[in-house]
């Protein structure tokens, strides 16, 4: 009874907080109220618990588990504290953690290079591009880190992803070194092939990120997919489906599911109707639904066409055309039907 007692003036303070009322706080804390007839109605409110810091090397850190799976909060706060150090104040570094908080950090996105590793670090650190970590193919087993991860680094520039935009306020950028695309005398795009182990190191490196800051499968993704219509990286040869199927990493369609939309395809009325202003704006707005940023308008202009160039990177990269085929139509629905927008 004395706890739930407690527990009452602790929510009447709590209220106060956020009210402009004249609060005596001095003859709450002291005088317990006499009435307690409505404390069956109201729950008693959770005391929060204070979490003592601990010190290891140079870092000042804590770890408790504050997140509300069931609505896919990604907060587990954990980590350095970084913390202000005004002149004959002290700031306390036991503090009660906020349940209203949650990471910056929200997406993943690979990039290629198209350098090699020593310009590869030339450039991501003396340039005015940068990325928080860079995959060397060197054959050895380090990873550098560029930009520490609570800081923005600069790699995705204008870019979107199912209506967030700017990714570089929350994302994770990792640039693989990786010689980038050369065009061949027909104006193909010829890519060169990532070497495995240094694909094993991404693979690693991305689960620890995603881990951590529980990012959502449909937010790792490629340079291209939140710019399709200025990048390339990390191109058709990244080995997306390999990564989703050995490492449980980022999205990929089921089998089963493309089939049943391929049953579902007439091969001569699609061929009819590919250039269909009702088409293309259905498929327009597929792509959108997905998460790229493309605004349906019925026509099939060189946007759209890139877009499409960059779902095939990604998605379907044996033949990346820029058309919208029965395969890609698809596997875009596919994905639509597994990870679709809450
Ligand atoms: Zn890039």
């Amino acid at each position: 009874m004395r706890n739930s007692l407690y527990f009452i003036v602790l929510a009447i303070m709590v209220v106060s907080c956020g009210s402009q009322n004249n609060v005596q706080k001095k003859s709450v804390k002291s005088k317990l109220p006499v009435s307690v007839s409505n404390s069956a109605q109201k729950p008693a409110s959770k005391t929060p618990v204070k979490q003592e810091v601990k010190h290891e090397g140079n870092y000042d850190f804590f770890k408790v588990n504050i997140a509300d799976v069931a609505k896919n909060d990604n907060t587990i706060s954990f980590g350095s504290i970084v913390s202000a150090n005004p002149p004959e104040y002290k700031v306390v570094k036991t503090f009660f953690p906020a349940v209203a908080q949650n990471f910056r950090q929200k997406y993943i996105i690979l990039h290629y290079t198209a350098l090699d590793d020593d310009k590869s670090v030339q450039v991501l650190t003396q340039q005015s591009v940068s990325a928080h970590y860079l995959v060397n193919n060197l054959g050895n087993r380090e990873i550098y880190q560029l930009v520490d991860e609570n800081k923005r680094a600069y790699h995705a520039g204008i870019s979107s992803w199912r209506g967030d935009k700017m990714l570089n306020d929350t994302s994770i950028g990792i640039e693989i070194v990786n010689s980038g695309y050369k065009t061949d005398s027909t104006g193909i795009r010829v890519f060169p092939e990532f070497d495995d182990q240094q694909i094993n190191k991404v693979a690693a490196l991305v689960k620890d990120i995603a881990n951590r800051y529980m990012i959502s499968p449909i937010n790792i993704l490629g340079h291209s997919d939140i710019a399709p219509t200025r990048k390339q990286d990390p191109g058709p040869k990244f080995p997306w489906k390999k990564l989703y199927e050995q490492h449980q990493i980022g999205m990929w369609y089921d089998d089963a599911t493309k089939q049943m939309f391929m049953n579902q395809i007439l091969p001569v009325e699609y061929a009819l109707s590919i250039m269909a202003p009702q088409f293309i704006f259905k498929y327009q707005t597929a792509l959108k639904t997905l998460g790229y940023g493309i605004e349906p308008s019925g026509t099939a202009d060189d946007g759209t066409k890139k877009t499409i160039e960059a779902f095939q990177y990604h998605f379907r990269p044996e033949n990346y055309n820029g058309l919208m085929d029965a395969e890609t139509w698809a596997i875009l629905q596919a994905l639509n039907q597994k990870y679709p927008q809450k």
